[in-house]
């Protein structure tokens, strides 16, 4: 016999979905599930996180849609948590809610200067050129001839390599127009990518270095200085992953810049140690480049700096949150509130482990929250249904929130698609807000 369960999951990323997805495929429970998002739109970080011309890795959306679809699934899209119903209206209706929220604020690098026009987080920077509506449509202007972008991780080169894509690349992928002509008509000529450990240390992975290779018209540039390594770098090269990476730097760097072209340049061993302005902009970034005692330091002449230094989750109001991770604690996926389970209150994704590894990794992570709620649903009697609180949707309509449900999605999705159609491109974003939520409603 399976259990009836009402489920809310908060946030519609992949981590939220797999879990969703999950649920609908334990044959112990059957469970309803509502998911809830702050956006109008489905998705999460694969619809504006992923980069723009990695349309492989966001095909999956179409597993993802299958989930939404069904019958036993809801979408309850430009719904804030904490804001337009709150978590004690969902505790009362629900019996269990997963938080799979993510990890949406930046990191800051602490210098001299960061507050200067010109200089922004790569959250900030994704968001825009996905076409996120939080980002405003004019935010980014981008100038100069030189960009630097600070971070050695996978984000850090989608940021270098879509600044380097031509139009005719961009074109093919969903970013809005605005955004195309902002990157094509920048300017920016040279891309220099910092990362303050050495080439082992780096959090790139192999395929999307060697992904660079393919830019059109772009040099990338590695310094052979940077690929000598100390003993204890050795060690860490043995690593096939990493004596991997080792060969493709070595590659670009025998390859060197051929002139005339556009340049990508990785920089190891060096960071950023102050910006200085001129007006309020940023006009040079101050670099310190080597290791221990032999640092040199130099200016590098810079409009445009992001800083790409990792992701972190938000607190959200009635949760714990481990403030040092960023995470909100947990024990197999169960919130833990002073060494106890919140009870019926889970967490999947970025807000449980931190901003690390691919889609996939959050079907691994769902699969464990979900475990510990099916074992829970089997074992405990709070988690059964018997709540008696007011069905959500009942509660957004008389407090007139503007819910998108899964039609309203498709809407939006059409919407985009005509847009494409119209520009003859494959689809565009809808990057204002209020343009997506007309979009919800006019048909
Ligand atoms: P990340 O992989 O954690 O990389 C962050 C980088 O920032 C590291 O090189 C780190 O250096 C550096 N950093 C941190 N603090 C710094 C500071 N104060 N000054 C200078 N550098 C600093 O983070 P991410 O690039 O944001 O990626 C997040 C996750 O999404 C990762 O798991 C990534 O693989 C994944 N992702 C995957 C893809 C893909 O599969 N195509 C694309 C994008 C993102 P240290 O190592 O020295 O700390």
């Amino acid at each position: 016999m399976s259990v009836n369960l009402r489920v809310a999951v908060v946030g519609s990323g992949p981590s939220g979905i797999f879990t969703a997805q999950l649920l609908g495929e334990s044959d112990r429970v059957d469970a309803q599930v509502d998911v809830f998002d702050r956006l109008p739109v489905p998705y999460g970080l694969v619809r504006y996180g992923v980069a723009p011309d990695h349309p492989k890795i966001k095909s999956i959306v179409g597993a993802f849609a299958e989930v939404l679809a069904d019958p036993r699934v809801r979408f309850f899209g430009n719904v804030t948590v904490g804001n337009d119903i709150s978590l004690a209206e969902l505790r009362n209706y629900y019996d269990v809610v997963v938080f799979a929220s993510g990890a949406s604020q930046d990191r800051r690098l602490g210098i001299p200067g960061e507050h200067l026009s010109g200089v922004s987080s790569a959250t900030e920077f994704v968001a825009w050129y996905s076409g996120h509506p939080d980002a405003g449509v004019e935010r980014f202007s981008i100038s100069g001839h030189t960009a630097v972008v600070v971070g050695g991780g996978n984000v850090a080169l989608d940021v270098a390599r879509l600044l380097n894509r031509t139009p005719d690349e961009l074109r093919r992928t969903d970013m809005p127009e605005h955004v195309i002509e902002a990157i094509a008509s920048s300017g920016i000529r040279d891309v220099r990518v910092l990362a303050r450990r050495g080439p082992v240390h780096a959090k790139f992975t192999n395929k999307e270095l060697i992904e660079l290779g393919s830019l059109t018209d772009c040099a990338i540039v590695v310094d052979p200085v940077d690929l000598e390594l100390n003993a204890e770098d050795q060690e860490g090269a043995a690593n096939p992953l990493v004596s991997r990476r080792m060969a493709i730097l070595k590659e670009y760097a025998d390859r060197g810049s051929r002139g005339g072209e556009r340049t990508l340049r990785l920089e190891f061993n060096t960071r950023p140690t102050e910006l200085q302005g001129d007006n309020g902009h940023v006009r040079s970034v101050r670099l310190a480049r080597g290791q221990g005692d032999d640092i040199s330091t130099t200016d590098v002449a810079t409009q445009f700096v992001v800083r790409s230094i990792g992701y972190r989750g938000c607190e959200l109001v009635g949760l714990p949150f481990d403030e040092h991770r960023g995470v909100i604690p947990h024990r197999e996926g169960r919130v833990i509130v002073d060494e106890e389970h919140l009870a019926g209150t889970y967490v999947t994704g970025w807000i449980k482990r931190g901003p690390s590894g691919v889609i996939g990794t959050n079907r691994l992570d769902a699969n464990e929250t979900v475990t510990a709620i099916v074992e829970d649903a089997l074992t405990l009697p709070h988690a059964r249904s018997e709540k008696s609180g007011v069905d959500p949707l009942e509660l957004l309509r008389a407090r007139e929130v503007a819910v998108v449900d899964w039609n309203g999605w498709l809407s939006i999705d059409q919407a985009e698609v005509e847009l494409g159609r119209d520009l003859e491109r494959a689809r565009v974003k809808i990057h204002d807000r209020s343009e997506m939520l007309n979009a919800a409603i006019s048909r």
